[in-house]
């Protein structure tokens, strides 16, 4: 039986560009390891952040648009992104956050303790200690290596048919049921990062899409070969997925699951250093083929950008 990992990325709406580079990488400290555009729509940054390569596992990725309406986080969504770091590391996050001025607070499941707050689109995010994955090498704005965010710890979903939507997870994507509190099932995939999926036992009513929701999440497919078994699976079972679409960085199929929730599988392949060197991941505009002879158009209609060390969001 084919199984997923767990999570290749997570893509969600947000507003302010300059905002969500101060936040994710300023504040966060992820790297900004791709800047792009929306290919469906170039007028729209596609920023991606991960660990120093953007490995599988660590990608988060944002559409920013500077006046989109305000989305409303509910059934059909990933709910929460919920992040790892080192075991130790909570007290470092909890004072960043103060010393951010960011509003968190403290929550626990399944024996663990998690940190939830909001980036400043509304999108709802929790930090949680986890011995698994490996240490980021990345180091950015004052957070040490040791306390770095080292991935998806995994992410908690809303359906609107949640008893269809855990079938997909174990089922189809090959997750196992690993535990049952509260209101919440558990699920864990083989990989060691962005392996955990929290879902809401009850079904959700339906939420907005808009800025400080998340679109979609991707599942880790780990080459070519296997994507092209997971397409013919998801026809198989009547999920129409789309075909193979070359995202530049990684080749992707898109199906929405039966409790509304849009699901991707994603190829670990190629990755970023496909067109900037390591050093270099993040640090140009970079466009498909497709796209160059229109660069300075596009470049024109785009907000300025920066990473850079912040003090305060
Ligand atoms: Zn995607």
């Amino acid at each position: 039986m084919l199984k997923t990992a767990g999570i290749h990325h997570i893509t969600a709406f947000v507003n302010d560009a300059q905002q969500n580079v101060d936040f994710h990488a300023g504040v966060l400290g992820l790297r900004l390891v791709k800047k792009t555009i929306n290919f469906d729509a170039p007028e729209v940054y596609h920023l991606y952040f991960g660990n120093e390569n953007g490995s599988p596992g660590t990608i988060i990725t944002f559409f920013p648009q500077e006046n989109a309406r305000t989305g409303v986080i509910g059934g059909g969504q990933v709910s929460i992104t919920v992040y790892a770091v080192p075991k130790g590391s909570m007290n470092f996050w909890s004072e960043r956050l103060d010393s951010f001025g960011i509003n968190h607070e403290a929550i626990s499941r399944f024996g663990e303790n998690f940190i939830r707050f909001f980036d400043p689109s509304g999108l709802q995010i929790e930090l949680v200690e986890r011995e698994e994955g490996t240490p980021s090498r990345w180091s950015f704005n004052g957070i040490p290596a040791e306390h770095a965010i080292k991935g998806f710890g995994g992410a908690m979903l809303s359906s609107v048919a949640s008893e269809h939507t855990m079938m997909v997870l174990e089922k189809v994507l090959g997750l196992h049921r690993v535990g049952e509190e509260n209101g919440l099932v558990r699920f864990k995939g083989f990989g060691d990062i962005g392996n955990i999926i929290d879902v809401n036992a009850a079904n959700a009513n339906w939420g907005n899409p808009g800025a400080g929701t998340v679109h979609h999440i991707a599942w880790r497919a780990k080459d070519y070969e296997e994507h092209g078994k997971w397409r013919e699976l998801l026809a198989q079972i009547g999920f129409q997925p789309t075909q193979v679409i070359d995202r530049q960085y990684f080749n992707a199929i898109y199906f929405r699951e039966p409790g509304g929730i849009l699901f991707e599988i994603a190829t670990d392949p190629p990755g970023f250093a496909r067109d900037e060197s390591d050093e270099e991941l993040g640090t140009h505009l970079m466009l498909p083929e497709w796209y160059e002879s229109q660069r300075d158009l596009i470049e024109q209609n785009l907000p300025k950008i920066e990473v850079r060390e912040v003090e305060g969001i």
